[in-house]
């Protein structure tokens, strides 16, 4: 058992940085999370959850949250191609049948992600940027020039991590080649628009995905394009919406009729790395993007950080502060491969969705195919091999 409780600086206020302060505190430990931003927020899209991040989130008292402002996914959820024509419906529970895949409105997500932690948990306006650490202690540096001293130190700061190098040696993210357009589109103006089903429209070299966000209020859209040129890594470059328009020109009309409506989108060049090796040194560790950056087309990037924080906590629960490093690397040791399957599915997938893997029957019969690896996918619950891990340690 620990001898005392575990004091843990985090640093990125994120989607992953918010659940592992979520989780870490439900397990009893200290915690202090370090954002950049001079406030918590985040852009105007949505993110895909599925049921092996839900899980997680009920653990810790977020259920009634993700019920409140997810809109919940079901069964009518469908691939076409990119004429409208059908071709498979899509993978939406796990393998007991469980559907709990929600659209979620990211700042929505980030809100009650925050609103949830006690008080003066999250400091705002501390960019770290450099962490140095002892056999007894780790101390983070910020820009503002104030010094953070931990147990352990979380990088969850995201793809562009600049904890990462004090990790592992500076690699350069990989181009997938691909462009997303993001946005979103109130319900009032399109109100026949179905809410109950994530949809996508595959075509040569692109695709299109829709799905409900904030209780059904909310339209979302993602279109992967590819780029003319290499664009900057960013989350939020103001993109044009009669280019995104042309792009689907011609495609089923039930797609030209929602992006009549469009007035503001978004791109984002879409990177990932290789798998790393090593996410951890001494008493610093990587999650989330900072760890294992990948590609949107599994929709698990959210998700796969969430798994990460619980089976962080999960691990460091059970550890105390002298033995902290070795319970770091049982967390890497657990994640690490299972991360690096889920980045190679989501490049496999993407090919898929961009029909550059055969001919049309072929890619129409893998994706019908693709509602196994979905359930396994689904049916993870990391708690289990957590523990274990933990136990062994102790
Ligand atoms: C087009 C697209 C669609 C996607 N769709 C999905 C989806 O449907 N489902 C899904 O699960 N995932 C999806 N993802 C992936 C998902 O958005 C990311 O994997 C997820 O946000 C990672 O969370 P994170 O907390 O690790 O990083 P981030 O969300 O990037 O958060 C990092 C945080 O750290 C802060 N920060 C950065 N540097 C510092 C610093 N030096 N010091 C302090 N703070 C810092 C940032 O300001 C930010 O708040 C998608 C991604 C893209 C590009």
């Amino acid at each position: 058992m620990a001898e005392r409780r575990l004091n843990v600086a985090i640093v990125g206020g994120g989607i992953g940085g918010l659940f592992t302060a979520n989780a870490l505190i439900a397990k009893g430990m200290t915690v202090s999370v370090y954002e950049q931003a001079p406030e918590l927020g985040e852009v105007g899209a949505g993110v895909y959850l599925t049921p092996n991040s839900v899980r997680q989130m009920q653990r810790v008292g977020l259920g009634p949250a993700v019920e409140k402002w997810g809109a919940r996914v079901g069964p009518a959820s469908h691939y076409f191609r990119h004429d409208g024509t059908p071709i498979a419906p899509v993978q939406v529970t796990d393998s007991s049948g469980w559907n709990a895949t929600f659209g979620m409105h990211r700042a929505d997500f980030v809100d009650f992600l925050a609103a949830a932690l006690p008080a003066g948990v999250v400091h705002t306006g501390h960019r770290g940027i450099a962490c140095e650490q002892d056999g007894d202690s780790a101390r983070v540096k910020f820009a503002n020039g104030e010094v953070a001293q931990a147990d352990i130190v979380i990088g969850a700061d995201g793809i562009h991590s600049e904890l990462r190098p004090f990790v592992y040696p500076p690699s350069n993210p990989v181009f997938s080649g691909t462009v997303a357009y993001r946005g979103t589109v109130p319900l009032e103006r399109m109100p026949d628009w179905p809410m109950d089903r994530w949809q996508m429209w595959l075509g040569k070299g692109k695709h299109f995905l829709v799905f409900p966000l904030r209780a059904g209020k909310i339209i979302n859209y993602v279109g992967f394009v590819p780029a003319d040129a290499e664009m900057k890594e960013s989350w939020s470059a103001p993109g044009d919406p009669d280019m995104l328009r042309r792009e689907f020109a011609g495609w089923d009309p039930r797609i030209e009729n929602l992006l009549s409506k469009v007035e503001k989108t978004f791109r984002w060049a879409l990177y990932d790395r290789e798998p790393m090796p090593v996410w951890t040194k001494g008493r610093l560790t990587l999650l989330g993007d900072a760890a294992h950056p990948m590609l949107p087309h599994l929709g698990q990037g959210a998700n796969q950080s969430i798994e990460d924080g619980m089976a962080l906590a999960t691990i460091l629960s059970r550890t105390n502060p002298k033995n902290a490093p070795a319970a770091l690397l049982a967390y890497e040791a657990l994640r690490r491969e299972r991360v690096a399957s889920v980045q190679r599915g989501a490049r496999e997938n993407g090919l898929r969705y961009d029909s550059m893997t055969g001919d049309l029957n072929k890619r129409d019969a893998d994706l019908r195919a693709h509602a196994t690896f979905r359930k396994k996918l689904y049916d993870h619950d990391v708690v289990p091999d957590a523990e274990a891990a933990a136990l062994a340690l102790a």
